[in-house]
């Protein structure tokens, strides 16, 4: 190798060893900055009666990005939907935080009998990532059926898991907990008593015919969202999301008549390209 090659390759290799120290500190800034953001709040298990650490987002770090159509917020990190189960590590009982103490007598002896007995004591990282936001979402989950609690608050934990699968962009498990999050609210709908979920009767309404139309059942959105605009005591703000909703279905549609109307007109003038050529070869062949 001559002096020339050897000293750029010496070059490349010091700017490649930066390269890495920068990287190498920024990911430690960010996993400073995420840990800076949080707190531990200690507790009493309602379950196991264990003293437990649970973590949250300060409230003074939580940004807004931006929102979807379906309230989804997203949030600059660290997201304070991945803190917002709270898990015992000693028995495994989970539970949203509003929820977590809101539990009677005949509720813990289920979740002794069926969860805590098979539990195994479990520990998390300082700074939770997706995958395991995840895991503690079907914990609360699995929690809230053994425990037999209220329908909404299952429909609710499924949308939320369908959330984060929207962030991890797996569109297939975003589905599956959708559509579970859309029958929840469907019978929660008839069955509890408003506020359900958080959401009074015009916005749980919106919700369900938002899932619907997520889920390519533009039918059964165009309905819900039916529904809202003709409930006299919905705000303006949510019968403006349902026209915008709306809005896009028939824009869809209007777009796929066109498309339709296009491919009869390709298909028409392929015919007619078959019938000329056709000719075009007999008179060929008759010359
Ligand atoms: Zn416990």
């Amino acid at each position: 190798m001559n002096t020339k090659n050897y000293n750029s390759l010496l070059e490349d290799l010091k700017n490649q060893e930066h390269y890495m120290e920068d990287e190498n500190e920024k990911t430690i800034y960010d996993e400073k900055r995420k840990v800076e953001a949080l707190f531990d709040r200690k507790l009493v298990c309602p379950v196991c009666d264990s003293n437990i650490t649970v973590r949250s987002v300060k409230s003074s770090s939580i940004r807004i990005l931006s929102r979807d159509s379906d309230f989804m917020i997203h949030y600059k990190e660290p997201n304070p939907m991945f803190y917002d189960v709270w898990v015992c590590p000693q028995c495994g009982y989970a539970a949203i935080s509003a929820q977590f103490n809101n539990i009677n007598d005949k509720q813990i002896k289920l979740i002794r009998e069926k969860i805590c007995s098979k539990w195994h004591p479990r520990t998390y990282p300082p700074v939770y990532d997706i995958d395991i936001a995840i895991e503690r979402y079907k914990l609360a989950l699995l929690s809230s059926i053994v425990k037999d609690g209220k329908i909404s608050e299952r429909a609710l934990l499924c949308l939320k898991l369908a959330w984060l699968n929207r962030i991890k962009k797996d569109e297939k498990n975003e589905k599956k907990f959708m559509s579970q999050a859309l029958k929840g609210f469907i019978k929660s709908y008839e069955s509890e008593i408003f506020p359900i979920a958080g959401l009074d009767e015009p916005s749980l309404t919106y919700l369900i015919g938002e899932l619907y139309r997520r889920l390519d059942d533009n039918t059964n959105a165009l309905i819900w969202f039916g529904r809202v605009l003709s409930n006299t005591s919905a705000k303006n703000s949510i019968k403006d999301l349902a026209r915008e909703q709306k809005y896009i279905i028939y824009e869809q549609r209007k777009n796929l008549a066109e498309h339709i109307e296009e491919a009869d007109d390709r298909d028409s003038s392929d015919k007619k390209g078959f019938w000329k050529k056709l000719f075009n070869i007999s008179k060929q062949s008759n010359a």
